[in-house]
């Protein structure tokens, strides 16, 4: 087997980890070390985070304990029979890497993931004694999001909650008939089954005991999962309509949609269908205003006739435009609900002209102060000042918004 230095591991398993989208890490629990004791501190606000180019979290230590892995998930990079480097982190230098970045300031905490070595058991445990020496050798305090092994043993589980900020298990693929198709050793009844029991366990720990006393924290900064999109033949539709399941059954902070990368080895034949990083992105947008806008999932796929969402436009935008007869919207009438709906509002945007209309009458111009995106809304608004005129019915209104078509080469 080939020695590697710590450097070759590092350059092999934090670029391993690179396809892995559940990165953020904000809303843990308060923890510091001003006292003396220990290092590094968590804010309850969360984690600043640093994106790299592709948009993907870099401000963790981010890696995998090592990318050897007994499974043979038909998408990653790291199934057994894929022809890679492989590199093994031991336990001890995970933890002297995680102590040095952050004393040097390089990071603000650990996202830890493995593939799979001897047994599911095995590598858990390994990861559990990584982050039972941060926290209890090394007093290291900062922020740990641990990727849980699903079918490893409920005390492991169980302890990984007591140690990290946060937990997750990836549901791996949108159906599980995908699941079983291109990760059959997965098994998702089990996935959801540890789920189920993390959130169970979150919410025991929030109860005091009958002595007053509350139980320890478990996983403070919750559960999250990722779903690979673009894998298998899945519409938007079915990748919306699982995350709306798993948000509202496990309590999740996030789903995490991570586009399918085509993998070097062209063993692993499978359908790569639509721009996967452009996908990954109106998922996004769609998942926001499904949680946070009040959308229902069929008002957004049902836009289009294959449940898919729009790529060139974003989804509200696209939504606005196939009800446009429901525009424009008095800005200093309309209610919180279809404030929501204007194409360039956002949130914080519908609670600042709610806040102000209450003491005097809105103008066009104040709308840019309150943070609204002109360019999109002003079609779909009045306000003192303003009238869209045809412009909300207008033939090419699509056109203003959607990337002009690129001319195609004939080489
Ligand atoms: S178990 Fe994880 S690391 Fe192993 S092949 Fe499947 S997705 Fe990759």
């Amino acid at each position: 087997m080939v020695t590697r230095t710590v450097q070759e591991k590092l350059a092999i398993l934090s670029d391993a980890a690179k396809y892995d989208a559940s990165c953020a890490s904000s809303g843990t629990s308060k923890r510091n070390s001003l006292d003396g004791k220990g290092l590094g501190s968590t804010e309850g606000s969360g984690i600043c985070h640093a994106y790299a180019p592709d948009g993907r979290c870099i401000s963790l230590l981010k890696i995998l304990m090592t990318n050897f892995c007994i499974y043979d998930c038909s998408y990653c990079v790291n199934r057994v029979s894929s022809n890679v480097d492989r590199a093994r982190f031991s336990v001890d230098e995970v933890v002297s890497l995680t102590i040095e970045f952050y004393r040097r300031n390089y990071i603000e905490g650990l996202f830890l993931s493995s593939g799979i070595i001897r047994s599911p058991d095995d590598t858990m445990l390994d990861m559990v004694r990584i982050v039972r020496k941060l926290r209890h050798e090394e007093g290291f305090k900062g922020y740990i999001h641990l990727k849980t092994i699903p079918d490893a043993a409920p005390e492991l589980i169980e302890e990984a909650g007591r140690l990290s900020d946060r937990l997750s298990i990836n549901v791996e693929l949108p159906t599980d008939h995908a699941v079983a198709a291109y990760a059959p050793e997965k098994k998702p009844g089990q996935i959801r089954e540890v789920m189920g029991r993390i959130r169970a366990r979150k919410q025991a720990g929030k109860d005091k005991t009958h002595t007053g006393k509350r139980p320890p924290k478990f996983a403070p900064a919750g559960q999250s999962t990722q779903m690979i999109i673009g894998a298998d033949g899945s519409n938007d539709a079915t990748v919306l309509g699982q995350s709306t399941r798993l948000y509202s059954s496990y309590k999740l902070k996030r789903v995490y949609y991570s586009a399918f990368s085509p993998i070097p080895d062209a063993s692993a034949k499978l359908p790569l269908i639509r721009p996967p990083l452009q996908r990954e992105h109106r998922l996004y947008q769609a998942d926001w205003l499904l949680r946070f806008y009040g959308f229902e999932l069929g008002e957004i796929t049902g836009v289009t006739a294959d449940g898919n969402l729009d790529l060139e436009i974003d989804p509200k935008l696209a939504w606005a435009l196939e009800h446009r007869g429901l525009f424009p919207l008095d800005v200093n009438t309309a209610s919180r609900e279809m404030l929501l709906r204007v194409p360039g509002f956002g949130v914080k945007t519908v609670q600042r002209i709610i806040g102000t209309r209450r003491t005097r009458t809105l103008r066009y111009e104040d709308l840019t102060r309150m943070g609204a995106s002109l360019k999109k809304a002003r079609a779909f608004i009045t306000a003192v000042g303003w009238t869209p005129g045809g412009l909300t019915d207008s033939a090419n209104l699509r056109a203003r918004f959607a990337p002009p078509p690129e001319q195609l080469s004939l080489l």
